[in-house]
């Protein structure tokens, strides 16, 4: 809709209230309201006001004012709101020199895909992430201590599977047989079903929706393919309506990406592919998997800027609880066919030239989209640019290799501080096109290790408990 359509539209659905919704720097959707009649059209040019000195990760300016410019396109009705209530996503501008605010995330993401057509490699990028997370019984509704306390008793070797106890007394999932009995098994079919009508009825196409692997509620909804920056904030309306949804009924949604020890872990892996003139540029006729040079390029800009990116698309403490080995987590920087311990699979089943497209398998659910979607496309492009070698495909199944086989295999970083490290080491890639500005690297390493690697890092752990307390 255009400023005009948007105003008009107001009027028609007697909207109540305007919702203003962005982002702060580590990935939290924020927001704020106004009465609809308060909406004009020069809002939509000029921005609106806010006090922005207390969003996570921005700077602490003497005038703490920025603006914040919805984006007509955008707008939605909240199916939650219990008022007609409008969302628009929103730009931020830095209201001194009236231009983007460059920690503003979906400044970010826009700037990457300019970046991209500025280089003439690709006028489009075409997005599709595979969002997995849990659903816990809400403690605030049902006193009985699992869920949040889970994490305390899944200790080590216990086989333990959250709420169910032995015997099993009925349908309950057995461990790590999540993938994807029927109801009553699966009891969150019909949670799912009415998060991916809402999530329609909200404008983000849908491909299905199925339980995951680990026993204690772990789902998945996949969304088709879409533009980089509309798929960026499709995946925060995403979150929004399974929070908000799990919540409706008691519940609560996370998608932290290792909240059960023992148990597979939450990621996001990401489809993707490049396009030019209407056409696929993955597509081509190379051996392996009938991929394009050009993909095979981008392969290689992936895999070896990965252990930096890893700060991006993995940037929580808790990210590399899901990078272990032995479980379908992506350890290995290689590509493959099938095996899906390997950073990036190629999909085997795509029906024609148009569907091909590569799964970078590393990013998780506790990634900033707008940033990690612009880090990626960023070391794509650097790959094609330089013409870096992807190396051998890995498609041994993983239990057929020899030990030093798999050991000479790169890894994915252990912990966020080696990511961290990492990315100061390798970003310029991402400095290219003033995408990533040297102000948004630094911030960004300084606010994760300061406020997340090290905050952890200095509290006793409740596992040292466990190991330690008695000695
Ligand atoms: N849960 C796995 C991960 O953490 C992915 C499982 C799957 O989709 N095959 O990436
Ligand atoms: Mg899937
Ligand atoms: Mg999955």
């Amino acid at each position: 809709m255009t400023p005009t359509q948007i105003l008009a539209f107001i009027r028609e659905k007697e909207v109540k209230a305007v919702d203003f919704r962005f982002m702060d720097f580590p990935g939290l959707w924020q927001h704020f309201t106004i009465p609809a009649d308060a909406l004009t059209e020069d809002v939509f040019e000029e921005g609106w006001s806010f006090d922005s000195s207390s969003i996570r990760g921005w700077r602490r300016i003497n005038e703490s004012d920025m603006l914040v410019q919805p984006v007509s396109e955008t707008a939605f009705l909240d199916p939650f709101a219990r008022e007609t209530t409008l969302v628009l996503i929103c730009n931020i501008l830095d209201p001194s020199e009236k231009r983007d605010y460059e920690r503003d995330p979906r400044n970010v993401a826009r700037k990457a895909v300019n970046y991209m057509r500025a280089t003439g490699v690709a006028d489009s990028i075409s997005v599709a992430p595979e969002l997995e997370f849990f659903v816990f019984d809400d403690i605030r509704f049902d006193q009985t201590p699992h869920s949040a306390y889970y994490y305390l008793e899944s200790v080590e070797g216990t086989w333990n599977t959250g709420r169910d106890e032995r015997p099993n007394l009925g349908y309950k999932l057995r461990y790590g047989e999540g993938y994807s009995p029927c109801p009553p098994s699966d009891a969150l079919h019909d949670l799912r079903t009415e998060m991916m009508l809402l999530m329609e009825q909200c404008g983000i196409k849908i491909n299905g929706h199925h339980h995951e692997v680990a026993t204690a509620g772990q789902c998945e909804i996949d969304l088709l393919p879409d533009e980089l920056v509309k798929m960026a904030d499709n995946v925060l309306k995403y979150k929004y309506i399974v929070k908000n949804v799990a919540r409706k009924h008691q519940k609560t949604a996370t998608f932290m990406p290792k909240p059960i020890y023992g148990e597979a872990g939450s990621g996001m892996p990401i489809q993707f592919s490049l396009w030019k003139d209407g056409k696929n540029l993955f597509a081509g006729n190379h051996p392996y998997a009938g991929l394009s040079d050009l993909a095979m390029y981008a392969m290689g800009g992936l895999l070896r800027h990965a252990p930096a990116l890893s700060a991006i698309t993995n940037p929580t403490t808790n990210s590399y609880k899901r990078l272990i080995p032995n479980s379908e987590a992506p350890v290995n920087l290689a590509y493959s066919r099938r095996n899906r311990t390997a950073a990036i699979r190629i999909p085997v089943y795509s029906p024609n030239a148009r569907a091909k497209r590569i799964e970078f398998r590393l990013p998780d659910g506790s990634c900033n989209p707008y940033l990690a979607f612009a880090a990626m496309v960023m070391a794509a492009l650097d790959g094609i640019k330089n013409k870096i070698s992807p190396g051998q495909p890995f498609d041994k199944d993983i239990y057929d290799l020899e030990s030093e086989e798999l050991a000479r295999v790169p890894k994915t970083p252990m912990t966020l501080e080696e990511a961290l490290v990492n990315l100061q080491k390798d970003h310029e890639f991402l400095l290219q096109g003033d995408v990533f500005t040297p102000d948004v690297i630094d911030t960004w390493i300084w606010y994760k290790r300061e406020k997340e690697a090290d905050a952890l890092r200095l509290r006793p752990h409740p596992y040292e408990f466990a190991l330690y307390f008695d000695i």
